[in-house]
């Protein structure tokens, strides 16, 4: 399927991509590498003593590394999600892990399952492999990175599961439900407050941790817990509200929506093509070659911004907008693919036209906007 370039969130650069998607990295991970590296510094130290600004080296590759896995975890989702026909966007790694864009939702609850729960599946993987290696690496500097691997990996594996979104296992609690009550909506929901459950305890993690091991929290314990805490509620909340929109999306039809449309030739004067307007009810104009081809859109606003006076006087072209590529959609356009569309080329009207390319209406984006927030109280 070909697809148009998605333009890059700023802040990251392109460092190469899996499967056709564009892997980026945000400006924030050097940030964590370079911390890394401070923070790993002493421990290369004690492994290989004598290294001088080398053990600096040695951090930021094992930063390398670590993200290395956790690029595996993404690509894990990317390609799950691409092999169910779903169309993945770009993998991004900042500075608390990664992140795929899936584009469209899972047909199925099947589908969503499988997509959540190989990225926790890969990272336990991973760090398993590389606890195996722990066993068997002579030391030094390898086995250091072996075992930073290994714990950092079953550490994302494990809490990753937790069942709440926006984390993997969110992700699975939500096909669960889906699959159990047959509402995508419900599971949403459900797994959203599992989100929000997680980012209160998260906050109350420092705490736990001074019950539980008898170890004071400092100041960084909970500048972490809030960070995490901040992380899960957004997340959460933001799925939530997504899938309230994506509710009322399925009861945007394109040709519900269309206005009756009336062609006119394009050089016709303006005022006669509104009184033939009005004579066949029509609520919105084409303009047309001689030979009856649409060429443009009459736009509303132009029109209403045109004094009555000097109406007989221009061509109903003057208020039209010609038919670039976007402003002619087809009819049976329906829920996100019709927002897709509007939202790819912004316009006031567009022309809807049936597969064979007969002229279906005209679609006011007004209408649909309305149409969308009517569905609000409904819910
Ligand atoms: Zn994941």
């Amino acid at each position: 399927m070909s697809q148009s370039p998605a333009p890059r969130p700023p802040g990251t650069i392109r460092v190469g991509s899996i499967a056709g998607s564009d892997v980026l990295v945000s400006s924030s991970w050097f940030v964590v590498a370079a911390l890394i590296a401070v923070l790993m510094a002493p421990v290369v130290e004690q492994t290989q003593p004598g290294l001088g600004a080398l053990k600096y080296v040695a951090g930021v590759a094992f930063a390398v590394l670590l993200y290395g896995s956790v690029l595996l975890h993404e690509a894990s989702h990317a390609l799950m999600a691409q092999r169910l026909g779903l169309p993945v966007g770009a993998i991004t790694l900042h500075f608390l892990g990664g992140m795929t864009t899936i584009e469209g939702e899972a047909r199925r609850p099947r589908d969503e399952f499988l997509v959540a729960v190989v990225g926790p599946i890969t990272s336990i993987a991973v760090g398993g492999v590389a606890l195996l290696l722990t066993g068997v690496l002579p030391g030094g500097l390898v086995l250091l990175a072996a075992q930073g691997l290994a714990g950092a990996n079953l550490l994302v594996g494990v809490l990753n599961l937790v069942p709440g979104l926006p984390l993997d296992g969110g992700r699975v609690l939500r096909a669960g439900v889906w699959g159990l009550t047959g509402s995508p909506r419900r599971g949403t929901v459900v797994a959203g407050w599992g989100g929000r459950v997680a980012a209160v305890a998260a906050l109350a993690w420092p705490l736990a941790q001074e019950a539980l091991f008898d170890t004071r929290p400092d100041i960084v314990d909970w500048a972490l817990a809030f960070m995490v805490s901040v992380f899960l509620w957004t997340g959460a909340t933001s799925a939530m509200t997504t899938a309230a929109i994506r509710a009322r999306l399925p009861r945007l039809v394109a040709r519900d929506l269309a206005r009756r449309s009336l062609a006119v030739p394009s050089d016709l004067p303006l005022a006669e093509a509104v009184r033939r307007a009005q004579e066949a009810e029509a609520g919105g104009i084409i303009t047309t070659t001689p030979a009856g081809a649409p060429v443009g859109v009459v736009s509303e606003a132009a029109l209403m911004a045109t004094p009555e006076d000097r109406r007989p006087w221009i061509a109903t072209a003057t208020v039209a907008r010609t038919l670039v590529e976007g402003l002619t959609l087809p009819a049976g356009l329906t829920g996100e693919d019709l927002v897709r569309a509007i939202g790819l080329h912004p316009a006031s009207e567009y022309l809807l036209v049936e597969d064979d390319g007969s002229v279906f209406g005209v679609l006011v984006t007004d209408d649909v906007e309305r149409a969308f927030s009517a569905g609000r109280s409904a819910d």
